[in-house]
């Protein structure tokens, strides 16, 4: 969902990514199937708690059937005055482009209609710029954590990435600006006893990762939609291509979603992290009823196991701490790694 195009039209994009922690989602399992991913249900659960009551309208990304369900119920409800769903071609094809290129077009078009409002393409191109502004300040934070002991924690970084996902852009940039500039001074160093990856489905929940971290991981990169996937590649903001046609482009073409298909892409780009991460084991989190990455996940990891990167796999609920089971699964993880290091 390019959210350019809202905050072009004047307005706050707001991603939902439900709720922090595991909630008991009675009141969104009265309203869908319980083999709906927890995450679109968690989503939903706050919306019947009222704490979505200050959006206007609703925009949502057909990606699988879960967001198009919410969707449904969405508008039925009629929990916002404005609802739209944008359909995402699952192939970077020549006719995939133009599909997409027509969606993006017409969400546009129907936000300048019904807030009557006009999306200029200055406009459009002077939010491209903000918006790349925020993917290079991430991509500098990430590359801080490339060193022996990075600045911040993977826990940290997830609490930065959601205060990202609701905030206005400008103001998220300026204090990312700063963080960048007070990690950088080379004042903090965290040290952990492995480098890990995270990958899977949609995490927002950094305790989870906080778990992980205190048992002695270090998580220093992920391959999330809550994570790069999200914002590594920018927007050509060359002044000859049509602001549009940029957007479509670089959200088809993007870091890929474990829907997209042929899946090599992906894949090479999670194995090159993991090389220049110098990541030492991967831990998996796979929401239940997430069919994309619980379908995915076994591709990578063989092609991980084949590069001598051991995987955990963890079904989880959204949401989830990392108690319990979770915390014996990932310190016998890591205890495996210790005795791999000591061979
Ligand atoms: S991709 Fe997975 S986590 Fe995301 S909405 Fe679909 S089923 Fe849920």
């Amino acid at each position: 969902m390019p959210e350019e195009i809202i905050h072009a039209a004047g307005m706050v994009p707001i991603r939902l990514t439900g709720d922090s922690q595991e909630p008991a989602l009675e009141e969104a399992n009265a309203y869908m199937y319980i083999n709906t991913c927890s995450f679109v249900r968690s989503c939903l659960d706050l919306v019947l708690r009222n704490q979505y009551h200050f959006l206007d309208g609703f925009v949502s990304a057909a990606t699988c059937d879960c967001p198009r369900r919410l969707t449904d119920v969405w508008k039925h409800y009629d929990f916002t005055p404005f609802v739209h769903i944008v359909d995402v071609p699952r192939k970077m094809t020549k006719s995939a482009h133009d599909l997409y290129h027509n969606e993006v077009q017409g969400l546009k078009d129907r936000l300048e209609g019904f807030f009557d409002v006009e999306i200029t393409d200055e406009a459009l191109r002077q939010t491209i710029k903000v918006f790349n502004r925020t993917r290079e300040l991430l991509k500098e934070l990430y590359d801080l954590r490339k060193s022996d002991c990075p600045p911040i924690t993977g826990a940290e970084v997830l609490e930065v990435l959601n205060a990202g996902f609701k905030m206005p852009r400008e103001e998220f940039n300026g204090l990312l600006e700063r963080l960048v500039g007070e990690a950088s001074s080379g004042q903090r160093a965290v040290k952990g006893k492995f480098r890990l990856m995270i990958n899977g489905s949609p995490l927002n929940n950094p305790e989870f990762v906080k778990t992980i971290e205190d048992l002695g991981g270090l998580v220093v990169v992920d391959e999330l939609c809550t994570g790069v996937r999200h914002w590594w590649d920018l927007v050509d903001d060359s002044p000859e291509i049509d602001p549009v046609e940029a957007l479509s482009r670089r959200y088809l073409n993007n870091f890929p979603c474990p829907r997209m298909f042929p899946p090599e892409e992906r894949f090479n780009r999670a194995l090159q992290l993991v090389k220049d991460y110098r990541v030492d084991g991967v831990v998996s989190e796979v929401v239940r009823y997430c069919v994309h990455c619980a379908h995915d996940q076994p591709l990578l990891r063989r092609r991980l196991e084949i590069q001598g990167v051991p995987v955990l796999e963890l079904s989880i609920e959204y949401g989830a701490s990392g108690t319990g089971q979770i915390m014996t699964r990932v310190q016998a993880f890591l205890e495996m790694l210790e005795g791999r290091a000591r061979r």
